[in-house]
């Protein structure tokens, strides 16, 4: 039988600016309130396409997952 050693030696820390950091992680926060809004808002009787259902049967797991009341 044989065994596959441990690297040796320290991990290697990950290095990541505070400016970067902060950019990436409000891009993101934008973009989920964003999706967040975008499965809230379509009701099917107040859809963001018009008369049309498609997004809110598309999204409706998804609704019910959140908390959004729809029947
Ligand atoms: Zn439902």
């Amino acid at each position: 039988m044989t065994t596959i050693p441990a690297p040796a030696g320290k991990a290697t820390p990950v290095v990541l600016p505070v400016p970067k950091a902060v950019l990436w992680l409000s891009i993101t926060a934008l973009l989920a309130l964003g999706l967040y809004y975008f499965i809230g808002i379509d009701q099917g009787a107040v859809s963001v396409f018009g008369n049309d259902t498609h997004v809110h049967e598309f999204v409706h797991d998804a609704r019910h997952f959140l908390g959004f009341p729809c029947h």
